[in-house]
């Protein structure tokens, strides 16, 4: 039989790539976002083995309704990946708590509201593998990525934690920290600084940064190579607890 994943964020970039990449090295995949009619797309890629569910991460009764179906169908899941993920850019001093609590609410909260969903039929099974993407902003960060880089940070304080937690439970944890990776995350964080272009205070510093980004991002490699990083945490016989995705860079200046 087929072993089981959860991917969250699975509508766009890196998460449909892993999607599809998993599915065609022989893992049942349940493909998992907020927009279903972008999900629809994955059905019939994959071998047939990919079914989407629409779950918004930041909302526990569309978790559950979510893990509902999938246990309709008999299944415990093996694996989970916590990709589902938004930015915040823009100045500290500029960002309204809104901002923050917004970015936290998806990037930390939601991931942890998946992962406690799931435990339960990981722990019985004794056995399961938890792969969540941080981010190289996780460990090192550009300006203007306060909140964005605070959860990234926070994603590998959590893992680190969780793997000797659930170590004698037989799940194991890893992280695997993407650069620039080609996906619209990167247009949707250009956009956020054009906000921000004529700040009185900032916008000097926003444009010299926003060119900067815009010259090297259509030289990111493509989200399969975060993809493949996720197959070997999923599969490897000892999986690392880091996995920093090849080829991939970093933004900080
Ligand atoms: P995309 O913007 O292409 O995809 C983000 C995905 O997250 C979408 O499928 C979106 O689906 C989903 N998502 C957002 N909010 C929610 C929510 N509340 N519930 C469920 N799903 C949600 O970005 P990437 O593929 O680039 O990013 C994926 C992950 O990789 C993120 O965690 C990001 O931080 C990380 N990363 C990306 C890098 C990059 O350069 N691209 C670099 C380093 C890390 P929908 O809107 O349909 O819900």
């Amino acid at each position: 039989m087929h072993q089981s994943v959860l991917i969250t964020g699975a509508s766009s970039g890196i998460g449909e790539a892993t999607a599809i990449h998993l599915a065609h090295k022989g893992f049942r995949v349940f493909a998992t976002a907020r927009r279903e009619e972008k999900l629809k797309n994955l059905s019939g890629l994959g071998g047939g083995r990919i079914t989407p569910i629409e779950m918004d991460v930041t909302d526990e009764s569309s978790i559950e309704k979510a893990l509902k179906k999938i246990a309709d169908e008999g299944v415990t899941l093996y694996g989970l990946v916590n990709n589902a993920g938004v930015s915040a850019m823009g100045p500290l001093e500029r960002l309204s708590q809104t901002e923050w609590r917004g970015v936290f609410e998806t990037n930390v909260f939601g991931l942890v509201a998946v992962t406690q969903a799931l435990l339960p039929q990981m722990r019985e099974a004794g056995r399961g593998r938890i792969v969540n993407i941080g981010s190289l902003t996780g460990r090192i960060a550009s300006p203007f990525q306060s909140a964005y880089a605070a959860t990234k940070h926070a994603v590998e304080g959590l893992s680190d934690s969780l793997r000797r937690e659930l170590k004698p439970h037989g799940i194991k944890v890893s992280v695997v920290r993407p650069g620039a990776i080609n996906t619209p995350f990167g247009h949707f964080e250009q956009e956020m600084l054009t906000h921000y272009e004529t700040d009185d205070v900032y916008g000097e510093q926003v444009k010299i940064f926003k060119a900067w980004f815009e010259k090297q991002h259509p030289s990111a490699p493509p989200p399969i190579v975060v993809a493949e990083a996720v197959h070997e945490a999923l599969t490897a016989e000892r999986p690392q607890s880091r996995y920093t995705a090849p080829k991939s860079m970093t933004y900080a200046i």
